[in-house]
């Protein structure tokens, strides 16, 4: 016997001793003893009425006979494994046993074992609760429970929970719906479901409703609230009954108010501009999608105008991105206030915006409002205080005219817009189908160039520059032109940006300095005094050391002197450099190399910046020039660009100069240098010369 066994009880007399008949008669539950071979010795009164044996049957059995046929094998093996090592113990906790009474019925008991050991003979009684009734007891105590926790789960749940009969009619409704609906449970009960839809419901033939069409799935509705107010809901109905429906529907739904508006906020960004608020490209082409449709019917027309501000990347690089976004944000105003209801106005990206005109007269003058346009929306903007002039160019086309399709019709207004651009920015161009073949052009336009440049078809013009107090010739500034075979004369304003989007701008900019240097060698030679070449740079040649070491190489090669070189810049240069190209020049100009910023005033109407960087000259963009046109013109700019360059010790020549009144009108604001068809156009080196001699006579 093991040490952890309970002492047993010993009576003094063998197993059908009275004294412990007595006992066990004693005992509430059914009593059992049992051998070591399982046969039943020993069974109380309790015993007999719980299995429904006699006592004498009960001593003819074995305890497997009092467990269900399906438990018999493993009871015999668990007793055996109980009898080489007895233990008190108490089985059927967190188990479920059974006990098979005489009838073949089951119950379930509880059983309770003690080894004892009589006259040297190992037994096991056996106490046998039945707990049939004690469960059944406890299970209506937990459907109660349940019951309990359901109802208050369906009166706590934030979902509107309904029931409804199988017409559709309401009979139950938890608090959630009361919120919801506005309505209190007495009110909704016997209400029709259809009766709190704002939107109507599919029926029946019968006219009862489709109720049973979600079968459970959610689907989004609308309640009708009792102030009349509409609420979106998720709903899911969900049939009861084996017929679908037959025994009626519940009806679980809640508000997603909130939902539809995170999604309508979604929606709002992607199909507007975030920036500045207005459609994006996505709107857009849905909105002529739509705009056709209307116009297809009534024969009317849609104008599309793509518009894309000038130089914007400067302002963006150079006064930082805040202003750039904030002179967005107001041309993007500009628009709204300029377009008529029912137009639109989107941006495309960057500075890239569409205006459409809806909805237009076959006959609509439309020149008239987009000269509106340019004059209302492109007038200057003032940001942080800087003052910043705006020029737009425009593609304009119109539908069904220039496109048929969305799609096609943008990018027809994007041709259009290039066009716009390559005629010197700041103007509209119509789209024309012409344009088509000439966007091909520039394909071809660019093999060509490169092939002119191998082929030597490109040549430099020298323009003349005059002193104005002396009326002498002190220099010429190189002009690359380009003669083909084919194409003829193409202007440096076409290909020069041909090159520079073609990579082939350093190789042109390269020979053009070259050959210019040797130019000029020979033409101060002749003429008998030095001479200054101003040479054009274009913004991509200012790339690395290889750039600066390529410029005196060419001065030294010529046998130049560093001074008489100017290098010509746009403003925007400057302005959008991070320091790299500001470094250079500041290395150029100390071996004594002249910068020049060409076309001034075009980009930037601020002086200010001008003490930043390292300049020796300004050139005065041909534009002001050409705004003088009598004695007394009032060329404020003019003015303020010589009182300013002298201000801060530079040099001013005016470009562009073609009358005797512009030359009279400069000459007494003592601009330093002119230049212009008045004095020659660009012309090759022997032509400098005889320019150069007629001067000299007339000058000094
Ligand atoms: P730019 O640097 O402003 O050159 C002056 C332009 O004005 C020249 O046009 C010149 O012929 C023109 N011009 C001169 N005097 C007058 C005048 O009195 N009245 C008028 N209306 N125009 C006058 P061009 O030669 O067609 O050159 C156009 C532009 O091409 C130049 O403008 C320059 O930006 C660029 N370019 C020319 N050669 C080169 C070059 O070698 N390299 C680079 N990067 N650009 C060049
Ligand atoms: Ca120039
Ligand atoms: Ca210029």
């Amino acid at each position: 016997m093991s040490a952890r066994a309970e002492p047993a009880v010993e009576p003094t007399a063998a197993a059908g001793d009275d004294a412990l008949r007595l006992i066990i008669e004693a005992s509430p539950s059914a009593m059992l003893l049992v051998d070591g071979n399982g046969r039943i010795v020993l069974v109380n009164s309790e015993a007999e009425q719980s299995f429904g044996y006699t006592r004498d049957e009960l001593l003819d059995l074995t305890v497997e006979d009092l467990v269900p046929a399906r438990f018999r094998r493993h009871h015999d093996t668990e007793r055996s494994a109980y009898v080489a090592h007895p233990s008190r113990r108490g089985m059927g906790l967190g188990r479920e046993l059974y006990g098979l009474r005489k009838d073949g019925s089951e119950m379930r008991v509880e059983i309770g074992l003690n080894p004892i050991t009589i006259g040297g003979r190992r037994f096991v009684l056996a106490s046998v609760i039945d707990v049939t009734e004690r469960l059944r007891g406890q299970e209506a105590d937990a459907v109660a429970r349940e019951d309990q926790l359901r109802r208050s789960m369906i009166d706590t749940i934030p979902f509107c929970i309904i029931a409804t009969d199988s017409q559709g009619r309401i009979v139950a409704a938890n608090p959630a719906a009361e919120a919801l609906l506005g309505y209190s449970q007495p009110e909704l009960v016997g209400r029709w479901l259809t009766e709190i839809d704002a939107v109507e419901r599919a029926r029946y033939a019968d006219g009862t409703p489709a109720l049973s069409r979600v079968g459970g799935d959610e689907a989004e509705w609308t309640y009708r609230h009792r102030d009349g107010s509409e609420v979106p809901v998720n709903e899911a109905v969900v049939p009861i009954g084996p017929e679908n429906g037959d025994e009626g529907f519940i009806v679980v739904a809640y508000d997603i108010t909130n939902r539809i508006e995170a999604r309508e906020r979604a929606e709002h960004l992607a199909t507007h501009d975030g920036l500045t608020n207005l459609a994006n490209r996505t709107l857009l082409l849905r909105h002529l999608d739509r705009s056709f449709d209307v116009v297809d019917r009534t024969k009317r027309h849609v104008a599309l105008l793509l518009i894309d501000l000038d130089h914007f990347k400067r302002i963006n690089d150079s006064l930082g991105h805040h202003i750039g976004d904030e002179l967005l944000v107001v041309i993007a105003e500009r628009l709204l206030a300029w377009v008529r209801r029912g137009d639109v106005v989107a941006r495309l990206g960057g500075d890239e915006f569409v205006v459409v005109l809806d909805d237009l007269d076959p006959g609509a003058d439309l020149e008239k409002r987009i000269n509106q346009l340019l004059e209302v929306v492109l007038a200057p903007v003032v940001v942080h205080g800087y003052e910043l002039a705006v020029t737009a160019s425009i593609g304009a086309t119109v539908y069904p005219a220039d496109g048929d399709d969305p799609v096609t019709l943008l990018k027809h207004a994007d041709i259009a817009m290039y066009q716009a651009k390559g005629a010197g920015r700041d103007g509209v161009k119509w789209f024309e189908h012409r344009m088509l073949d000439e966007n091909d052009d520039k394909l071809s336009l660019s093999a060509a160039l490169r092939q002119a440049i191998e082929l030597g078809e490109l040549g430099v013009v020298y323009q003349p520059q005059v002193d104005m107090s002396t009326g002498r010739m002190v220099g010429v500034e190189a002009l690359a032109r380009w003669t083909s075979p084919l194409l003829g004369a193409v202007p440096p304003d076409r290909f020069i940006p041909v090159a520079e989007d073609g990579g082939m701008i350093a190789r042109l900019g390269g020979w053009v300095l070259r050959t210019a240097c040797a130019d000029l060698a020979a033409m101060q030679a002749e003429i008998g005094h030095p001479l200054r070449l101003a040479v054009n740079v274009s913004p991509r040649q200012l790339r690395g050391e290889a750039w600066l070491e390529e410029i005196l190489t060419a001065i030294e090669d010529a046998g130049l002197e560093p001074w008489q070189l100017e290098v010509e810049l746009t403003e925007g240069i400057l302005i959008e450099d991070n320091g790299d190209v500001v470094a250079m020049l500041e290395t150029l100009r100390s071996r004594g190399v002249r910068i020049v910023v060409d076309d001034f005033g075009r980009g930037y109407s601020s002086l200010a910046y001008l003490t930043r960087f390292p300049i020796d000259k300004i050139k005065i963009d041909r534009s002001f020039v050409q705004a003088i046109t009598d004695e007394d013109s009032n060329a404020a700019i003019v003015d303020a660009i010589i009182v300013m360059a002298h201000a801060l010790g530079m040099t001013v020549v005016a470009e562009g100069v073609e009358t005797e009144v512009q030359e009279r009108y400069l000459r007494t604001r003592v601009c330093d240098e002119v230049q212009g068809y008045r004095y020659s156009p660009g012309v090759t080196p022997s032509q400098v010369v005889l320019v150069a001699r007629g001067l000299g006579a007339r000058g000094a």
